[in-house]
């Protein structure tokens, strides 16, 4: 393990204990030490907190994975899905519930491949909902084999001449696929995080963030050390309201560029159902 790991993991334990974690869940966390996973978890605890959300409306949905746990570690409504399921769920719940602040959680497998129809539409329509897709390039839970986000060339489980897929990158096709808030973060970044989560969460429409989250026990090639060496903050006058520019800086593998990328106001789904609504009123078949 390296001192940057070693030092992340103490970091991560002495985060869980505090008081101010305690406070937002009822259920310790069962990942593994050094998961980064831990962060955008303490990223939605602080969110809620600055946001005054309270838990009675708040809702967790996940699909399956590691990622699959998040729900069950926050106060607030939680629904465990199946496989790649977390979006078309949550999407349901925040149609019929559009006053409650819903945030799915789920992996690259879980949202870029099993998931990955339904990541597209939930964007275009602009559903009000946050979604964090925790990227650590690896299926964790089922002990390591590549994912759609594992780099060309990886060795894993199920790859042990090296990775012959390209890798998709999630940011882009947030972006392609029309959501109105896309940021990227490490989740060695703890204020980062907090900072994208809690954007994320205020912004009216589909928000996502992509987190860069190590897997500690099964991947050892996207590690904390290999992920430090290529990112960098968006350039200081970066300003994220340019969709081409946000695809451009999306793409980019040298640097990996993380912060806000793309922010936009637009009417959200529930919005235009209202309207329909009102036009239903005056119809005279009702
Ligand atoms: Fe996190 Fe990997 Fe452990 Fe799963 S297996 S909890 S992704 S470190
Ligand atoms: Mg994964």
């Amino acid at each position: 393990m390296s001192l940057l790991t070693k030092r992340h993991v103490i970091e991560g334990l002495q985060r869980a204990k505090t008081n101010k974690a305690q406070q937002h869940r009822d259920v310790l966390p069962t990942w593994c030490p050094g998961c980064g996973h831990f962060t955008p978890l303490q990223g939605v605890y602080e969110a809620t907190e600055r946001l005054n959300i309270h838990p009675k409306n708040l809702v967790l949905v996940s699909g399956i994975g590691c990622s699959g746990r998040f729900p069950f570690f926050v106060k607030g409504f939680g629904f465990h899905s199946l496989h790649g399921r977390g979006i078309p769920v949550a999407t349901g719940i925040k149609i019929a519930r559009p006053e409650l602040t819903v945030v799915v959680a789920g992996g690259d497998g879980d949202g870029v491949g099993i998931g990955g129809g339904h990541f597209p539409h939930a964007a275009r329509n602009n559903i009000d909902i946050t979604y964090l897709l925790l990227d650590n390039s690896i299926y964790g839970l089922t002990k390591g084999q590549v994912s759609p986000t594992s780099p060309f060339g990886m060795i894993s489980a199920t790859t042990p001449y090296g990775n012959i897929g390209y890798p998709l990158n999630p940011s882009t096709l947030a972006l392609t696929y029309g959501a109105t808030f896309v940021a990227r973060v490490f989740s060695r970044d703890r204020d980062e995080c907090t900072e994208m989560v809690t954007q994320a969460i205020a912004h009216k429409g589909f928000s996502f963030v992509h987190v860069l989250s190590p897997c500690v026990e099964f991947n050892k090639f996207v590690t904390y050390g290999s992920i430090r060496e290529t990112i960098a903050p968006l350039p200081s006058d970066y300003v994220p309201d340019d969709h081409v520019h946000a695809i451009q800086y999306a793409e980019s593998a040298s640097p990996v560029y993380h912060g806000v990328l793309f922010k936009t106001a637009k009417p959200t789904y529930s919005d235009h159902m209202q309207t329909v609504f009102e036009k239903m009123k005056g119809s005279p078949t009702n």
